[in-house]
């Protein structure tokens, strides 16, 4: 069951090395992790002997892939100037420090347009990511499928893609598709997961999508209020969500956690009956 790449979120603050222990003690090969405080504060400098003894550690659990998340706070749609300055800012020093662990992936909310339209929020993304993207870096931003609450924009493919079609490097763009987000914003992912991919595929492009967040939601279909629950224990259901680890369009990406656990060993017990629920279904 090797060619299913799972993992969960984990705490960045004891550093690269630790993640990879943690990420094999619970049978994953993949973490995602915040650059730094998810509420946006200064990340904590990288060290080199820290990427040296993780390097080593990742090739052993076979992690090949590791999913960065900028810190939630960012706006780069924000109507201030300082706010979206602060998302730039953030975003070109979080790039930097990837190059620590080349050719990775780092996820980003798109931004909330507050009150001055999507049309207006989308150009300001496009705007934040062309001042970020540079032809020497190697990793792929990618745009996380968000809920829709409040006034958040990528709630819908369609603006995703109009995001992605601005970006002037737009071959180093991707999406990550957030099981409870999609379900949330009213993507019928239980009764027509493969009409929700072909939208995507007419939309976006299945090409682009370069990660899973994969979660269960406490809430119906369309509620927009970006509530994840434990798998199983939710309005997806176990059955749906691990039809998405099988499905073909799908099966290849790397799948994170984001559901509600305490312990780090819970994410363990979440991953085992996920691979035996994919496995029954390949
Ligand atoms: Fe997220
Ligand atoms: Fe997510
Ligand atoms: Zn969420």
């Amino acid at each position: 069951m090797s060619d299913f790449t799972i993992g969960c979120h984990l705490s960045c603050s004891k550093g690269y090395a630790n993640m990879a222990r943690e990420a094999a003690s619970i049978g994953a090969n993949t973490f995602q992790f915040f650059t730094r405080n998810p509420r946006g504060g200064k990340a904590k400098d990288i060290d080199p002997a820290d990427v040296e003894a993780y390097v080593e550690l990742a090739r052993d659990a076979g992690i090949a892939t590791i999913l960065a998340h900028a810190p939630y706070t960012l706006n780069p749609a924000a109507a201030k100037d300082d706010t979206r300055d602060f998302a730039v800012s953030t975003l070109a020093d979080d790039l930097a420090r990837m190059e620590a662990t080349p050719h990775q992936l780092y996820n980003m909310h798109p931004g909330s347009h507050v009150g001055q339209g999507a049309d207006v929020g989308i150009e300001k993304i496009a705007d934040a990511l062309n001042q970020v993207l540079e032809p020497g870096q190697t990793t792929t931003l990618l745009l996380e499928t968000m809920a829709g609450k409040g006034s958040e924009v990528g709630a819908t493919f369609e603006e995703l893609a109009a995001v992605i079609e601005r970006v002037d490097l737009s071959e180093r763009m991707g999406v990550c598709l957030d099981t409870c987000h999609v379900w949330e914003a009213g993507y019928d992912i239980v009764g027509d997961l493969d009409g929700v991919l072909e939208e995507f595929d007419r939309v976006v492009g299945l090409d682009r999508l370069r990660a899973i967040h994969l979660n269960d939601s406490k809430n119906p279909i369309g509620a927009h209020k970006d509530r994840h629950e434990v798998i199983g224990g939710g309005h997806i259901g176990l059955d749906a969500l691990a039809a998405v680890t099988a499905h073909p369009a799908l099966r290849h990406l790397p799948f994170f956690l984001e559901t509600p656990h305490d312990k780090v060993a819970e994410y363990g017990e979440e991953i085992a009956s996920l691979r035996a629920a994919r496995a029954a279904l390949l």
